[in-house]
């Protein structure tokens, strides 16, 4: 024998361990349902979720049982987050805002055993209850369930299912490839798809986040967790924020711009974490206030292009850096983070404005490579645009209840995304793949269209599509929204993109609407707007 290193598994519990063991005083916030604000500790969290890994034992659950959660982003949220995995059992987290149909699916296909909810979501909870095959048990996440027990009978209190956990019970040793927690991505066709991921998945994903050229939480962090926990593990922040004992601020319900900023500066949050639309709120919401968001060093943004105008607001108005990432429920989220690089260090200023503009380059424990048609590798020449393959330690490698040769192409995962990528690795996303326009033979990028419709002051919203084009085939037409108050013409609309594109690739039309339809996780569903707008260059 050699000679060698310990093999530990890579346990969700082990984060927790390490927070309660070395940060038990680091601050959380949690906003509650009712809007008042709780102050706790990692170290009671810590406790709590070994509680709560306790009493569902007692409850009558086996191992890998699925516990669904409908929640905000909240106190007890973050112990299920720990304690269930914890305990050998499955966190489900469940998008409230997907129709009843899909809830409803979702939860006989995960077999969920125990639901978690929040009082908000009774209603929605009640309606479908006798639709539900596998649940046993139904748990308010308050202290007591008072007149929720009247529109469901038998609804546990959290704190009475806590109150039966052991307090010195101890983390069980578990394989560390057994699932963790479990998220079903909303498609725009077809019933939503589970993603499970593992315990060995998740602590190497937290460790990716912490790397200093990602997201890179500290001790010395106050993280404000705007993105949902009910989507993609709230991208895993819970879990890496534990592994350094950053502070964190749960937001619970209220994620209007003034509560936000709000938050920001009551708590003196350092790092957020959000979808560009909650940051239009938030910025106009800051301005209103007069709040300088003196505290905030950093916003991370994903989960959709961030545009240029965006990151130039924050950073010229509040000194805050936009780390713009780029990811998918299939990649546990993080896929790529843009941060510059030793040979950026003397650019010019401009130039360094627009390099951190793209989607930026893979975190160590992702592979990527942009793929043509036929599945060969393109040139990372920053121009060559092709499908976005991956590959790597937090990657999916099959949907729940489907296999790998169902799910991926030669070992790779098929992102549906259309990107270029730099000699550096800098990748540019330029469409989901479906939504890419194709203009008599030539690719035309919805994303870059709506980047540069956005800065336009008198619009609130825009989306692209490709309408149909009796000659071309497809045409760009813009669907766009009136910010309140003002009256854009069509030709005032498509002047913001004279000088900053092709004049090939120019909108052909402008349409107003009052609004863009989105799907659960607030992504535009431009099929809808296709149905509606598809025709418009017809004649
Ligand atoms: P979801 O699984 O719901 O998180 O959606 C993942 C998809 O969101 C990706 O495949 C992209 O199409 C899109 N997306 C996420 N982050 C970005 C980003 N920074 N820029 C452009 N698109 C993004």
């Amino acid at each position: 024998m050699l000679g060698q290193m310990m093999t530990q598994p890579l346990l969700i519990s082990s984060l927790m361990a390490h927070a309660e063991r070395y940060h038990a005083g680091g601050e959380i916030v949690s906003v509650n349902t009712s809007g008042s604000v709780e102050n706790t500790t990692w170290g009671q969290v810590g406790s709590n979720a070994r509680r709560l890994a306790s009493a569902l034992g007692k409850l009558g659950l086996s191992a890998h049982d699925r516990c669904g959660t409908i929640a905000w982003n909240n106190r007890r949220h973050l112990e299920i987050y720990f304690g269930a995995p914890g305990g050998g059992f499955v966190c489900h987290t469940i998008n409230p805002r997907l129709f009843p149909e899909q809830l409803v699916y979702i939860l006989n296909h995960a077999e969920d055993k125990v639901l978690f909810i929040d009082k908000t979501f009774v209603p929605l909870v009640a309606a479908i209850r006798d639709k539900l095959e596998h649940l046993d048990h139904i748990v308010l996440m308050e202290a007591e369930v008072s007149d929720a027990a009247d529109a469901l009978p038998g609804i546990i209190a959290y704190d009475d299912l806590l109150a039966t956990g052991d307090a010195d019970y101890r983390w069980p040793d578990l394989d560390e490839n057994c699932a963790s927690s479990l998220c079903y991505t909303s498609g725009t066709t077809g019933n939503p798809k589970g993603v499970l991921y593992s315990h060995r998945s998740t602590v190497l994903h937290s460790f990716g986040s912490n790397l200093a050229d990602s997201i890179g939480f500290s001790a010395m962090d106050v993280a404000l967790m705007v993105v949902p926990m009910f989507h993609v593990n709230a991208w895993g922040s819970p879990y890496a924020c534990a592994m350094v004992g950053a502070r964190l601020v749960l937001p619970g319900p209220g994620l209007d711009g003034a509560s936000l900023v709000g938050l920001i500066d009551d708590h003196k949050v350092t790092v957020a974490l959000g979808v560009p639309t909650i940051w239009l709120g938030l910025l106009g919401a800051a301005k209103a206030a007069k709040s300088s968001l003196a505290s905030l060093n950093r916003t991370v943004v994903g989960g959709s292009a961030c545009p240029p105008s965006m990151i130039a607001a924050f950073r010229d108005t509040y000194d805050v850096e936009v780390i713009h990432a780029w990811g998918m429920t299939e990649m546990s989220p993080l896929g790529t983070v843009n941060q510059p690089l030793a040979k950026h260090r003397d650019l010019p200023t401009e130039d360094m404005h627009k390099l951190r503009e793209n989607q930026g380059r893979a975190v160590y424990g992702v592979e990527l490579e942009i793929w043509d048609d036929d599945g060969k590798p393109l040139p990372q020449d920053g121009k060559a645009q092709g499908d976005l393959m991956t590959r790597g330690h937090w990657i999916l490698d099959a949907y729940f209840r489907s296999t790998s040769e169902e799910t991926l192409t030669n070992g790779w995962f098929d992102t549906g995304d259309v990107a270029t990528m730099d000699a550096d690795g800098y990748i540019t996303i330029k469409d989901r793949s479906k939504d890419i326009i194709k203009s008599g033979g030539e690719w035309i990028s919805s994303v870059e269209l709506e980047n540069i419709a956005i800065a336009h002051p008198d619009l609130a919203d825009a989306a692209v599509i490709g309408a149909k084009h009796p000659k071309w085939d497809e045409r760009p037409v813009l669907v766009a929204v009136k910010a309140e108050g003002t009256q854009p013409s069509e030709a005032e609309v498509l002047a913001i993109f004279e000088g900053k594109i092709a004049k090939w690739q120019l909108p052909d039309k402008v349409v107003f609407t009052d609004v863009l339809p989105r799907n659960a996780t607030g992504k535009v569903l431009k099929r809808n707007l296709r149905d509606q707008f598809g025709d418009v260059l017809m004649g």
